[in-house]
């Protein structure tokens, strides 16, 4: 710590003039990290660092034990601010760190729907949530760059100018928060994954692809129990990699000239590198590995499994799956490089190319790195990162023993297994634990050994059976609404309808909501909408869906994708609505081309009979709206939303669209009219269905902050409810966050008004889709809430096959 003790003198008679302003927080707990000074402490107030957004009174200093806090004051009651906002100015270089991290104390959040940080850097924003965890002390909060999202052109970690403090406003009352304690979290910054950002000034598609291996890359460096940051090409300099010790490449188009250049320096003065399907050619004689020819599959399975070559690296698995389409030819330089994996095919005969080559300072992956089979592919990962860097093994081991037990509220092992067995004493739950501590038992030994590949392996195989002593320890109650959202209109890839339904009743689960029709296309035969060419060969993916729910006892409730054309439009249906003038403009005149303007007569009109249609041709047990919406803020403020709003008023804007944002009396009445629209949709649908089919339920996947988001999206899902347009109600509450999810559900029951409200649990979003703890526990919130019922995102193979096994036979008990 490095809290100067002058500071204390400095800001003095600043604290005691605000002593009186609020209550005083509880003394800070000592912090084992450096911190920060100036920022939050009287030191940054009084030097004029903090500009606080219009509404947001400026931040107080106050004393919290030895040490110093701010305290920032939320006014939401009798106000209209959307948040409460603090800009501080700030020089950070957070190139080699994972990112921020501070003590929070706030007792009343629920006001708060959301925090945030803001970092702001050249033209841009990153962008961090995060919440309080408890209320009633201080609380560590970490800030991590892999959960930033960007706004606009941020010039790199390394250059933060500002932070931005922001608290979302959830409901129409005060409150106020303290932070302290700000520091940067410098630990793993030896393990660098480089991204390549510098590809956007070429290319902005490229960027998309290079953003997913990178993030492949870290999900299974993090599978795997080691801590990494990720770098910006961008930001690559020599003296970054003075600190670094190995560089993985997970897809590098491209790099520029400078970027090859740092390098092969950094290659020279003993520095190691993993490249996976690129490697610069001025780098290959420095690895001693060479890459060559570009191969196609010569069909699908021709490249399927990893395997390793004789002997195989400590901890590689037998056989690791990876489906990759093509891959690039390598070979050994001056016999510096072996080959460590070779590619099979599905058949299990080998292809005889290689999959990996490994040398003293490089190993080369001939194809980039995939999320398939991410067991396997993170320990794959693991031994080739080990084979480079030894040192790194106990890192891992250690890693991977510690986080045995921590799940839930656990955080040791004999308490884990103490309390799984207080919970039940089922002979299963009672074999699964005898298990973990035998694999428990086993992992120590390995580490007392030294032996770190069969240490770490044990030391999973406890985990998984504790988690599985966990899972068959819940009771599961009946009466359950258990659905899955399935995001494809065709279930299960490479399985049928029945096979996926049968799946999901064999394991206690009640409903499906297969999605069958967007804005612009439809999976079944449709006369409203422009049916996918797929229907032809695969038929009507409906009426497959349905036959196979009705014989298996789960509800089908159909999801449309409202608005929104989708990707398997055709492009002259999309061509004709844009020419019609049905489709939606931004506030600064850019044509949204995929979205259908929603306040377009005919496109109502649309989404109204498409979902009809489907009410009437076939037997469903409902029809579930989604993108039930505008996309955003920014629409649509196309032409003939300008007519349609004016005939409404009664007179013209004379300065559209600015005066709807600068005139507040008119900006209300413009966000009535946004609303108004979507309400109709939603009405015309549940009234016009229910006559059709009585017994059809009305449903819709909606945003989560109600009161935010009918404005800024025009969805006011509360009085969907309150009118009994809605059967039932589905806030997509995708947080890996408990507390989050816990505090969301609360505010959206009341919004329910007594509709059902099952809450959406994100699973397909999470990095971790295998994530069965997860699961579990925000099941468990639901069930704590009595919401009567969970909606899980989204039944596609990995769920099906990861997570389905491990709850049919506890939670979900049929
Ligand atoms: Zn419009």
């Amino acid at each position: 710590m490095r809290y100067g003790s002058w500071l204390v003198f400095l800001v003095g008679p600043v604290c005691s003039t605000f002593a009186a302003a609020g209550s005083s927080p509880p003394p800070l707990p000592p912090v084992d990290y450096s911190t920060i000074e100036g920022v939050l402490d009287g030191a940054g107030v009084s030097a004029g660092i903090w500009q606080p957004m219009a509404g947001s009174p400026a931040p107080v200093p106050m004393k919290a034990g030895s040490f110093e806090a701010l305290r920032f004051s939320c006014p939401f009651e009798g106000t209209r601010i959307d948040r409460g906002s603090w800009d501080v100015s700030v020089r950070l270089d957070l190139a080699l760190s994972s990112g921020l991290r501070l003590l929070m104390y706030c007792s009343d959040p629920a006001p708060v729907s959301e925090f945030t940080l803001y970092l702001h850097s050249g033209e841009g924003w990153y962008r961090v949530p995060f919440l309080v965890e408890g209320t009633t002390g201080w609380s560590p909060v970490t800030l991590l760059k892999k959960n930033a999202t960007v706004e606009g052109r941020p010039g790199g970690w390394g250059r933060i100018d500002t932070l931005r403090f922001s608290a979302w406003r959830g409901r129409d009352r005060n409150t106020e928060f303290y932070l302290a304690a700000l520091g940067s979290m410098d630990e793993a910054g030896d393990l660098v994954i480089l991204r390549a950002d510098s590809v956007a000034a070429k290319n902005d598609a490229e960027l998309k692809t290079v953003k997913r291996y990178t993030q492949t890359m870290a999900a299974m460096l993090e599978r795997a129990g080691l801590d990494y940051i990720v770098l910006s090409d961008r930001d690559l300099s020599a003296k970054y990699l003075k600190k670094i010790r190995l560089i993985i490449l997970p897809y590098n188009p491209d790099l520029p000239e400078k970027v090859t250049g740092e390098l092969a320096g950094y290659l020279k003065s003993g520095g190691k590198l993993l490249a996976c399907y690129l490697l610069p050619r001025t780098l290959q004689p420095l690895v001693g590995i060479e890459v060559g020819a570009h191969i196609k599959q010569k069909r699908p399975g021709h490249f399927a499994a990893l395997r390793p070559s004789a002997p195989a690296l400590p901890g590689m698995p037998a056989s690791t799956g990876q489906g990759s389409w093509n891959i690039h030819h390598a070979r050994s330089l001056d016999d510096r490089a072996r080959i460590a994996a070779w590619w099979f095919d599905d058949g299990g005969n080998t292809t005889g190319e290689p999959a990996v080559l490994i040398s003293d300072n490089g190993a080369f992956l001939t194809h980039v790195l995939m999320d398939d089979d991410p067991e396997n592919k993170s320990q794959f990962l693991l031994a080739l990162l080990g084979e480079l860097r030894p040192d790194l093994w106990v890192r891992v081991a250690r890693q991977n023993i510690d986080r045995i037990a921590r799940f839930d509220s656990y955080r040791d092992f004999p308490t884990a297994c103490a309390r799984i067995l207080a919970h039940s004493s089922s002979s299963t739950t009672k074999r699964f634990i005898t298990q973990a501590r035998q694999h428990y038992q086993q992992t120590r030994k390995y580490l007392a050994e030294k032996n770190y590949p069969a240490a770490i392996q044990s030391a999973r195989q406890s985990r998984h059976t504790l988690i599985d002593a966990y899972c068959a320890a819940q009771p599961a109650p009946a009466g359950e609404h258990r659905a899955f959202w399935c995001h494809s209109a065709f279930g299960l890839n490479g399985r049928t309808w029945d096979q996926a339904i049968k799946h999901l009743a064999d394991n206690g689960f009640t409903a499906i909501l297969p999605n069958m029709l967007w804005g612009g296309v439809a999976f079944y035969h449709s006369k409203v909408l422009p049916v996918a060419s797929e229907v032809e060969q695969q038929g009507d993916q409906i009426e497959q869906c349905l036959t196979a729910c009705r014989k298996y006892g789960v509800e089908c409730h159909v999801w449309k994708v409202n608005y929104n054309m989708g990707w398997r439009s055709p492009r002259e249906f999309m061509r004709k609505m844009k020419d019609a003038g049905r489709t939606q403009v931004n506030f600064n005149g850019r044509a949204q081309d995929r979205w259908l303007c929603p306040s377009h007569p005919e496109n109502q009109t649309l989404e109204i009979e498409s979902m009809l249609e489907v009410a009437r041709n076939y037997k469903v047990h409902g029809v579930h709206f989604d993108y039930i919406r505008y996309p955003g803020i920014d629409a649509c403020y196309c032409a003939g939303c300008r007519e349609r709003f004016e005939k409404d008023l009664g007179r013209k804007v004379k300065k559209w669209p600015a005066d709807l944002r600068s005139e507040a009396d008119l900006q209300q009445q413009w966000l009535n009219f946004r609303r108004r629209q979507i309400d109709t949709v939603v009405e015309a649908v549940a009234t016009r269905a229910r006559r059709i089919r009585p017994s059809v339920k009305i449903s819709a996947a909606v945003f989560r902050n109600w009161p935010l988001n009918r404005d800024s999206i025009g969805q006011d899902w509360k009085l969907w409810c309150e009118r009994g347009w809605l059967d039932f109600v589905c806030p997509m509450d995708y947080t890996t966050s408990n507390t989050r999810f816990r505090r969301e559900i609360v505010n959206q029951l009341e919004w329910a008004s007594g509709v059902p409200c099952y809450p959406g649990i994100g699973l397909s979003t999470w990095s971790d889709r295998t994530d069965i703890v997860k699961v579990i526990e925000q099941m468990n919130i639901t069930r704590e809430l009595k919401t009567g019922g969970f909606t899980i995102f989204n039944y596609s193979l990995t769920e099906a096959d990861h997570i389905l096994p491990r709850l049919g036979p506890a939670l979900t008990r049929p």
